[in-house]
């Protein structure tokens, strides 16, 4: 296989899955359909766009993204999966408003966490991980080893960042989240083109994040295929 990148490592993923990315249909440079090109070029097999949204934004956001993604679905050889990243919505608006985002159509709610470069309203990370209607709770920050383990039981996937900033507590979240059982993903959080992932730089930011080889292998290839079934993808 290609790598297009410098960095090739030895037991890289064979196929690369990305639930976190940014268009220009919020703070992303690229539009949705030349972030899913890049995505191909790079080896992708499935990309998610989950744009920074609130509840008054979702309608349009999504009626954009879904026709988007079913269109390069039909032509490309890649799955194409629209979301949405609430961002910043108040922690008790959570619920309704991920339970708003996949009624209007979103395969995937994202919920942007308590990362520490940020001001994210205390509770996000828990209301994210009690909400039924989120898949994936994003850079999480200083995640409890209590909210954890309710992502254990509530089979939220906790997000290992290779988004400078939000990556600082990637150390942090592997900690919390081996010692209660949960479940990772590593996500690009793409803002630009060269934010895209490869398949030897999320290699990479695994083992940078203190993952061992096998834990490793478990998060890029067993988890995404355990997302997508919960998804019904
Ligand atoms: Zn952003
Ligand atoms: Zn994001």
């Amino acid at each position: 296989m290609v790598y297009h990148n410098f960095l090739c490592l030895e037991g890289a993923a064979r196929v690369l899955h990305d639930f976190h990315t940014h268009t220009f249909l919020s703070d992303g440079e690229l539009s949705p359909i030349e972030l899913i090109r890049r995505a191909v070029v790079n080896g992708y097999s499935v990309v998610a766009l989950t744009d920074h949204a609130g509840p008054g934004s979702l309608p349009a956001m999504l009626e954009a993204v879904l026709a988007e993604c079913a269109l390069v679905e039909k032509h490309w050889n890649i799955r194409a999966i629209p979301g949405i990243e609430l961002t910043h919505v108040p922690a008790k608006a959570i619920d309704e408003s991920a339970r708003e985002a996949k009624r209007l159509g979103a395969k995937i709610v994202v919920v942007h966490g308590e990362t520490v470069v940020e001001p994210v309203e205390n509770g996000t990370d828990r209301a994210a991980i009690e909400s039924a209607y989120v898949d994936i709770l994003a850079h999480p920050g200083l995640i409890t080893l209590d909210e954890a383990r309710r992502a254990a039981e509530t089979g939220t996937f906790l997000e290992i960042t290779s988004r400078k900033g939000h990556s600082l507590t990637n150390g942090h979240v592997v900690k919390m989240g081996r010692a209660a059982g949960a479940r990772f993903l590593i996500n690009s959080d793409s803002h630009a083109p060269g934010d895209l992932h490869t398949a030897g730089f999320v290699h990479a930011v695994g083992l940078g994040s203190g993952l061992e080889d096998d834990e490793l292998q478990i998060v890029l290839e067993s988890n995404p295929v355990l997302l997508m079934e919960r998804l019904g993808l």
